[in-house]
């Protein structure tokens, strides 16, 4: 068994930002292994299906072109999928001090439940404190422009999305 450091970056990722993929970078050069889970289910309602948040991943990952960076989905609890696949990390985001407080209360149920998994935090750069995918939707929805701060792949996606009526 190789001792190289496996992590799972969780997420809704709905859809990927800019903001995670910094995080990834960050991570990519930290730990040998990086697998990106999508939340197949959660606290939320998703806006776009599993199938479209992981071919954003995908594109996304490709274009920067990682070769340690792997792309998954979970359901379940994180730590079980975490020790499923060999995973000794969990990495989060933080950006503000609101992220914090249910980031840290997971973390320490998460290592009540599998102590020998750690959470690592990385903090975003300046350039995406403020970029969250709730907030990224909402305003491309009203024409915001918010090329800068997706991948080029979500800003179509988003600028398909306005030009279709909406369902319901
Ligand atoms: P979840 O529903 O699990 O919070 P998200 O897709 O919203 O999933 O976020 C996944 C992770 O990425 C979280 O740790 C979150 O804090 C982090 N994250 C999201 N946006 C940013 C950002 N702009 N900068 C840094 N971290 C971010």
């Amino acid at each position: 068994m190789s001792d190289s450091v496996i992590a799972v970056y969780p997420g809704s990722f709905d859809p990927v930002t800019n903001g995670h993929l910094d995080i990834l970078k960050r991570a990519a050069r930290l730990f040998d292994r990086i697998i990106i889970a999508a939340s197949e289910s959660g606290r939320k309602l998703f806006d776009f299906a599993l199938e479209e948040r992981l071919t954003f991943l995908h594109d996304s990952v490709e274009r920067l072109g990682y070769r340690n960076v792997e792309i998954d989905s979970f359901g379940g609890l994180l730590v079980h999928y975490a020790r499923d696949r060999n995973a000794s990390v969990i990495i989060r985001g933080l950006r503000e001090v609101s992220d914090f407080e249910y980031e840290y209360q997971m973390s320490v149920m998460n290592r009540k439940l599998i102590p020998s998994i750690e959470t690592v935090f990385l903090s975003t750069s300046s350039d995406y404190y403020f970029v969250s995918s709730s907030l990224i939707k909402e305003v491309a929805a009203l024409g915001g422009d918010v090329s800068a701060l997706v991948p080029s792949i979500v800003n179509d996606a988003l600028i398909a999305r306005r030009r279709k009526p909406l369902e319901g």
